[in-house]
Parts: structure tokens; sequence; C-alpha cells
């Protein structure tokens, strides 16, 4: 039986997402679910008709055109650009209005701004974290395991304290609320610390002071980590 995009998204266990205890838990759920969507798209989803639907309309984003040009089945990206364009074609606005000085581009803008698989992502992720309250609210073992976190990344600091507000009781939401600013803030101060070493590096007044090196120089690629989301390359 064919599975299907949905089901492919869809069934990664919280429990195991927050197991590794290595980096931003949900940078981690973002990841694979990316890889989910990018290794459906780029196989058998891409012939299906719902799905093509989508991908025309909406195209990628440029990291995600970048991420699919990597992979092996470049068939499967010319046949989406192949649709994706015809429709892009017909999105122009038509001589007879340029000639009576009106240019319609809302859908091709709209186009131009989709991405199919960051759409994806983003309704998947949405998903999950509705799964991730409804797991805190049972589980004081998975209360437990989210606290043993190494830290949250900001973006999804923000992410977690917006939705928690909307999805939690008053009981449960206080001691989310407190167990995720402090997973965000523990590590905040610290790589701020780090990155201070690091600029003291540099600082002849702090010669002879003793300064971790090892996390000194690694401190701007977590900081930019933490801030954006984003590891840099
Ligand atoms: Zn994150
Ligand atoms: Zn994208």
């Amino acid at each position: 039986m064919a599975i299907t995009m949905k089901e492919t998204l869809y069934t990664i266990p919280i429990s195991e997402v927050f197991e590794p205890k290595d980096g931003c838990p949900l940078c981690r759920l973002h990841d694979l679910l990316e890889e989910r969507a990018l290794d459906a798209i780029m196989g058998a989803a891409m012939m299906e008709p719902d799905i093509r639907i989508q991908t025309n309309s909406q195209g990628f984003c440029s990291g995600h055109y970048g991420r699919m040009l990597k992979r092996k089945n470049r068939l499967s990206l010319a046949l989406m650009l192949e649709s994706h364009l015809d429709e892009l074609i017909k999105a122009l606005p038509d001589e007879k209005a340029l000639k009576g000085g009106k240019a319609d581009i809302r859908t091709a803008k709209s186009m131009a701004q989709g991405c199919y698989v960051c759409a994806k992502v983003d309704a998947s992720m949405e998903q999950m974290t509705a799964n991730l309250f409804t797991i805190w609210g049972r589980e004081q073992a998975f209360r437990t395991l989210y606290a043993e976190q190494p830290f949250l990344c900001l973006p999804h600091y923000l992410q977690l304290v917006e939705r928690a507000q909307k999805r939690l009781g008053k009981k449960e939401l206080a001691e989310f609320l407190t167990v995720s600013t402090a997973l965000t803030k523990s590590y905040l101060e610290k790589t701020k610390a780090d990155v201070s070493s690091f600029c003291k590096m540099f600082d002849y007044r702090s010669a002879g002071v003793d300064i971790d090196r090892t996390e000194a120089k690694t401190s701007v690629e977590r900081a930019i980590g933490y801030l954006t989301s984003v590891r840099p390359e």
C-alpha cells in the first residue's frame, strides 16, 4: 500500500524526538520532517495529482530548491518545474490587460512566495506541537524528559510559548512556561558568556586571563544557531 504524504509526515512519536537530548528538540523535529517531506516529494508523491496541484501553485523556496538539486533524482524536480512553470506562464498578465495599462500580478506573486515543503513542514510542526501539549498534560515522564533537554532555540521557544498559552490549562501552563523559559535562558546566558570570551581573546587587556578557548571558538556559530534555529555551515 502506498504511504501517503500525510502519513509519512505525521508519524514521529514526540518522545522519540526528545530522547536523544542533543541540541534543540524542535530543531531536530523540524529537520526530520523536512527530510521526510523532501524524500516524499522527490519520490512517488510527486506523481500524485492532488500533490502536483499544490507544487504547481506553490513551487519551492530557494533553500528547498537547493536541497532538491543536491539529490539524485533531477528528473522528479524537472517534471515538477515543467508544470509549475506552465502555471506561472498562465498567471502572468495577458496582452489585453497590459495594453489597458493593467497588470494583475496577485497570482504570480503568491506563487513566487510559496513553498510546498515549507508549508508541509509548518503544518506538521503545528500538529506535532499540539501533540506535545497533550502529552505534557498527561505524562509526568514526558515533563521530566522535556526539562532535561539541553536547550530550546529562540524561534522554537517563542513558538512554543505562544501556542502553549492557547492550548494548556492554567495549572499546566505555569509549569510549562517556567521550564521552557529556563531552558532557553540558561543556554542564552551561557552562549553570551562564551561570545564575551571570544571577544576577550582579542583584547590586549585580558592577556594572561584564563579563557576557555574551545567554548569561545564555537560561540559565534552557536549564537547564530540559537537566534535563527539554523546552524551556519
Ligand atoms: Zn529549535
Ligand atoms: Zn521552503
